[in-house]
């Protein structure tokens, strides 16, 4: 796997059951991943010649995140290396404005759009949906929320496009909250839906996660998973796939952005499903049967432990275990800073605001915002 973060650690965390050799290209001895893999390589995945290095003796390489240059996976695909998923498909993750023009394609719905030159375009392309608010992206570089503007003058519109990356414009959404349809699906086509959840955001870092998406049609739901499902094959993705959608006022979904790698949205199937994200992410890219996705409890609740003034994990933990009994804590090794996700909690049950309430209380406490 290339990427030491924490979706390395719990990938390598469902492979060892399965007896599984992991090896791990890491940026650093301290990243999440490289502190629990045995077999490490430290270097720059960036850095084409440290790829093939890594990849020797490899049957198959993934990923912990998109950024891998595509002509340097191109390159290790000629090699005769299998890259799961290809460079094919994750092109689309890696770039918002390709993933845009081949939903479009496929007629899968996105927001209204189009790639701007400079501010006066953007301008024109705010009074081509109604006028501003709009939102500018750069196609390539984001992540939780960074490369995202909400632009309400044509003055606001410059700062995007200094980065010196394309830069593509959307009509602001009127959303009513962000859903994920999570799939996973292996190189013989085979392919399996999780519940869709809704995902809740908190300063664009993903805060809560509820499983099943309350509330949802049975029709809306249907909806999205078969969409996912035929995004993952039309783009040949192999692997877990997370559609990110927004379902808007008027009852729509709309696809915001894919990510294909294990997924935030996902962490609640650790303890929620029967098979979780990373053990059929496993699964997938070695061409295994894929396990049932079905959740094991009505409602699971994951929330993100973000890192506070509170590195005592020690009593944290006394305190969150003695309060709940069933409580699952994932935290992931990384110091703790201000705002980082260091790990997350899953609780389970029947009563959702119960579920919530004991997500809530142990993520607060763990970062320090709840003291008892
Ligand atoms: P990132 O790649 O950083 O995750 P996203 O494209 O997911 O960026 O955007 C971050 C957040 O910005 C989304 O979760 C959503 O809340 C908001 N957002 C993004 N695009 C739109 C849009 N077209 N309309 C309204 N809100 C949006």
């Amino acid at each position: 796997m290339v990427g030491g973060g924490q979706l390395a650690r719990m990938t390598h965390e469902a492979g060892i059951p399965l007896g599984i050799k992991f090896k791990l290209l890491s940026d650093t001895p301290q990243d999440s991943a490289a502190q629990v893999v045995s077999e490490v390589v430290i270097g720059d995945y960036r850095d084409l010649a440290t790829l093939r290095d890594f990849a020797r003796g490899c049957d198959v390489i993934t990923f912990d995140h998109e950024h891998v240059p595509i002509e340097h996976l191109r390159a290790l695909e000629a090699d005769g290396i299998p890259i799961r998923p290809g460079p094919h498909a994750l092109v689309h993750a890696q770039n918002k404005g390709v993933m845009r023009a081949r939903l479009d394609e496929i007629g899968a719905p996105s927001p209204r759009h189009r790639i701007v030159a400079d501010p006066a375009d953007a301008a024109a392309f705010a009074a081509e949906v109604g006028g501003f608010p709009i939102i500018l992206k750069t196609v390539s570089g984001g992540y939780d929320g960074k490369g995202v503007w909400f632009v309400r003058t044509e003055d606001d519109a410059r700062e995007p496009f200094l980065a010196g990356v394309a830069v593509l414009a959307e009509e602001q959404v009127d959303f009513t909250r962000e859903l994920a349809a999570n799939i996973v699906r292996s190189p013989h086509g085979q392919a399996v839906a999780y519940p869709v959840v809704e995902s809740r955001q908190v300063d664009g870092v993903c805060d809560t996660v509820i499983a099943p998406a309350p509330d949802l049609s049975g029709e809306l739901a249907g909806q999205a998973q078969e969409l996912a499902l035929r995004i993952a094959k039309e783009l040949g993705v192999v692997g877990h796939l997370a559609v990110e959608l927004f379902e808007t006022r008027d009852g729509r979904i709309l696809v915001n952005e894919l990510a294909m790698r294990p997924h935030n949205s996902g962490h609640w199937t650790q303890d929620g499903a029967v098979t979780s994200q990373f053990a059929n992410h496993v699964r997938a890219v070695l061409d295994l049967p894929l396990g049932d996705p079905r959740p094991r409890a009505k409602w699971t609740v994951m929330c993100n432990v973000l890192g506070g003034d509170y590195p005592d994990m020690y009593h944290a933990y006394l305190h969150c275990m003695a309060r709940d009994p069933q409580l699952k804590i994932h935290m992931y090794g990384k110091d703790v800073k201000p705002g980082r996700k260091v790990g997350h909690v899953n609780t389970y049950g029947d009563d959702l605001d119960d579920v919530l309430e004991r997500a809530r209380h142990a993520a607060g406490y763990l970062r320090g915002t709840i003291t008892e």
